[in-house]
């Protein structure tokens, strides 16, 4: 793994040193000498992650720290404080003012490239998750950040895995103020209950008696509904060995006995931030995928998921020898519902034909807008006869009962034409939608407010 990591420090040779350190792990390392200069190189987003001094004149770290985590362009991006040994209190004011981590100088060598290590892997995953949310821009995700940095979290969950009871109760005590916390004292148990519950981070005692800890938290990263869970490990001094090997698995943080109560509640507040920052950019990703496939008007399927499902449908008819069917529909007149009782009376009418053919269909059928009053239904494991019931009960439903727009002011009588075709063997989807547009067309011709079937 190689990354961007820019080196914040007043003094050219703390720099040069942790620069000679990052470049034989074959990092990419980039220097500033003051806070403002490390701020224009973040918001031209050229970095992974940000080793920042505290103590620099002028704008010292804590300042730099809180100015990138409260802008949305470079809250992002990891910063790992660099503090003083003889300044414990450093530390915690450094993860109040947002920062992801510290260091203490002398810098040790496992912390520096461990600490690196797991914060960058962790951006990586959220840059991805940031560039397929920029994809729906229209989306305002801009403004996704800012809420999340602004968010307050609510109740939050803490699971502390433990089986020594004076250690477990020293943890919670230490917690308990600001989070709902469970203690789980085996590990089958903790998996279960992390898979089912909502949790926002485990607390795991990497010195467990009954079993073993590494394990659980690769259970943990292995599992669909805990694989985003992040994990707090609690070691003692010198486990360097099995520390690594944890954040090889992927564990989020650690720290080291004696715990000091305002480190942990620090880098508690941290990680959960840091997961509910991801959910939500998750979330927003979701949301743009469904858009993406979503007519906003009738909030039924469009036609570019009509294009991508149909084809899928009409391959699986294929394998399985399954029906399927399509109906095609074209609102009849509907150019004179417009041009009678205006536009904005023409998309009520839309909105209820699509809430109509909602309640004619199963759920596992497709409705999608093809656009304009043009509308097509997919009905799978449905053949031509009982496609055809199907349509006629939907022809009905329209021109049974007045359409009411103009806030209850006005019913318009609207009436449908419907082109029907069920699959044949060697159909293809273009086959398919053809002959029921073909049926369509003969609807209209003949009279219109019919279902007509066009076999192959
Ligand atoms: P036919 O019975 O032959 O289908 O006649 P028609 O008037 O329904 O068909 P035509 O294709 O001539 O007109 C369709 C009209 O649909 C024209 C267009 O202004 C209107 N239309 C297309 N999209 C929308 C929309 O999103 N909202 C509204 N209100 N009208 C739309
Ligand atoms: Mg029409
Ligand atoms: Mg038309």
């Amino acid at each position: 793994m190689t990354a961007r990591v820019l080196v914040v420090d007043d003094i050219r040779a703390n720099v040069k040193l942790l620069e000679a350190r990052l470049t034989a792990e074959y990092f990419e390392v980039l220097t500033a000498l003051s806070g403002q200069e490390a701020l224009e190189i973040c918001e031209r987003d050229q970095c992974d992650i940000v080793l920042l001094d505290v103590m620099m004149p002028g704008m010292d770290g804590f300042a730099v720290c809180r100015r990138l985590k409260s802008n949305p362009l470079t809250a992002h991006i990891p910063v790992v404080m660099v503090t003083a040994l003889d300044q414990p209190a450093d530390r915690v004011k450094g993860l109040e003012a947002g920062a992801d981590d510290f260091l203490t100088k002398p810098v040790n060598d496992i912390a520096l490239l461990t600490r690196v290590k797991s914060l960058v892997r962790l951006k990586m995953l959220t840059d991805e998750l940031r560039m397929r949310a920029i994809t729906g821009k229209e989306l305002g995700f801009e403004q996704a950040f800012s809420d999340v940095l602004n968010e307050e979290f609510g109740e939050t969950s803490v699971m502390v895995v433990d089986d020594q009871q004076a250690s477990y109760e020293r943890l919670v005590h230490m917690i308990e103020a600001d989070h709902r916390v469970v203690v789980e004292c085996e590990a089958q148990e903790a998996l279960f209950s992390a898979a089912e519950g909502n949790f926002d981070l485990i607390v795991c005692n990497l010195s467990l008696t009954g079993f073993d800890a590494l394990r659980l938290c690769s259970q943990v990263r292995s599992l669909d509904r805990t694989r985003m869970l992040p994990i707090l490990l609690v070691i003692d001094p010198g486990d360097n060995a099995r520390l690594l090997r944890a954040l090889d698995i992927g564990v989020n943080d650690y720290i080291v006995r004696p715990i000091d109560g305002n480190e942990l509640r620090a880098r508690v507040r941290t990680q959960i931030r840091r997961k509910r920052y991801n959910d939500r950019l998750r979330a927003k990703v979701q949301q743009t995928i469904e858009m993406a496939v979503t007519d906003s008007l009738t909030g039924l399927q469009n036609r570019r998921y009509l294009e991508s499902h149909l084809s899928t449908l009409v391959d699986q008819s294929a394998a399985r020898g399954k029906a399927l069917s399509v109906l095609v529909l074209d609102i009849d007149f509907f150019k004179s519902v417009n041009d009678t009782y205006g536009h904005d009376a023409g998309d009520e009418v839309l909105k209820e034909f699509a809430v109509r053919i909602r309640k004619c269909i199963r759920g596992i059928d497709l409705a999608c807008r093809l656009g304009g009053e043009e509308f097509v239904v997919v009905m799978p494991e449905t053949d031509a006869s009982l496609a055809y019931t199907v349509a006629e009960r939907l022809r009905q439903r329209v021109a049974g009962e007045p359409f009411v727009v103009n806030g209850g002011q006005k019913a318009i009588d609207v009436t449908v034409s419907i082109g029907m075709a069920a699959i044949e063997p060697g159909d293809t989807m273009d086959n398919l939608l053809k002959r029921a547009d073909q049926g369509l067309y003969a609807a209209k011709r003949d009279g219109r407010n019919r279902v007509v079937t066009i076999a192959a």
